[in-house]
């Protein structure tokens, strides 16, 4: 374990997004004395209410931008966290057949370097140790998360890059980055099978058969956990910033349904994936995401030296020297 003084950065796309993925590992860190800085690409401005007992109510409607605001900062609070926003406009979730066209002015459809640029600024700002991002599809198809993703990834390589982005400070190597994949089907079965296995009824039975249909044909590479950290301690501190996200989680809805004792007990982890590092990672399943980074920093521009699943093959190859890569071959899961 490691104590004090080292900065982790996470990268989502909406206000809610960092409450339900990886909020905890975030808490701890926090309360070990690291800094941990959030940073959300939207304002979240086209997201509808979901939680049913603030729907329809004219004042909610019609000031959601200014309550998410105060429902990230509720959030952060109960984190232990800082928090700073990108400034770009949420590009909502396209949906019917065919899809409508983005908005005119959202986020997947600002210029690469605009959006890049934006986000290096913020990692030479706060120079994290290790960053925390989607995976390649975006964790959930939305626009905005493919698009964190891509700009997380190549605001990674470029923020080591002396030459891009000058006026946006001084270059800053992050050590590693990782993909959240702490809302992974693996949580939702362990907590199933428990209820299961106690005779209790269990309220995932549905999304089980879902999930291991869509596993059935799914076509893409098979995800791994490289890193699994102890968080069962600060599931009520992740708790606490869902419900803060009040216009957005129903607090009697999926996020809650999982009784929390046995969650503690057969899922106390949150996972993570190895994307690219400039230290070596260990072979073994790591138990720290600041395991074996240099606490004074690497020197400029520090090669990468580890590539995870995402970047091994030829794919990868090219995608890993890259400053950015398209989505459109990739399928959601
Ligand atoms: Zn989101």
């Amino acid at each position: 374990m490691t104590t004090g003084h080292l900065r982790l950065m996470a990268v989502h796309a909406h206000p809610d997004d960092e409450a339900s993925k990886g909020a905890a590992m975030m808490a701890r860190y926090a309360a070990e004395g690291h800094r941990v800085l959030v940073v959300t690409a939207t304002g979240g401005e086209r997201g509808d209410v979901l939680n049913p007992k603030l729907k329809g109510i004219d004042s909610v409607e019609a000031n959601l931008s200014e309550l998410r605001k105060d429902e990230m900062a509720a959030a952060a609070e109960a984190l232990g966290i800082e928090h700073v926003w990108l400034g770009f406009v949420d590009s909502g979730l396209p949906e019917g057949d065919p899809l409508p066209p983005l908005p005119v002015g959202s986020f997947a459809l600002e210029p690469e370097d605009v959006v890049v640029g934006a986000l290096v600024k913020q990692i030479r700002l706060f120079r994290p140790h290790v960053m925390t991002c989607y995976d390649e599809n975006g964790g959930y198809p939305h626009p905005d998360h493919i698009r964190s993703h891509e700009i997380a990834i190549a605001a990674f390589l470029a923020a080591a890059d002396p030459a891009r982005f000058p006026e946006a400070g001084p270059a800053w190597s992050v050590q590693k980055i990782y993909y959240d994949v702490s809302f992974s089907g693996g949580r939702i079965r362990a907590v199933h099978d428990a209820l299961v296995e106690r005779g209790l009824e269990s309220p995932f039975g549905d999304w089980v058969k879902a999930r291991t249909e869509r596993e059935e044909t799914w076509t893409g590479r098979p995800r791994r956990a490289t890193a699994r950290v102890q968080v069962a301690e600060h599931f009520p501190q992740r708790d606490a910033a869902l419900r803060a996200h009040a216009t957005q989680i129903d607090p009697d809805g999926f996020f809650f349904a999982a009784p929390r004792e046995l969650e503690a007990e057969v899922w106390p982890v949150e996972e993570f994936e190895i994307a690219l590092a400039r230290v070596e990672i260990a072979d073994a399943v790591e138990d720290d995401l600041f395991a074996g980074v240099v606490a004074d920093g690497l020197p400029g521009n520090a090669p990468i030296v580890h590539r995870g699943a995402d970047f091994a093959g030829e794919a990868g190859e090219s995608r890993a020297v890259g400053t950015g890569h398209g989505s459109s071959d990739r399928v959601p899961r």
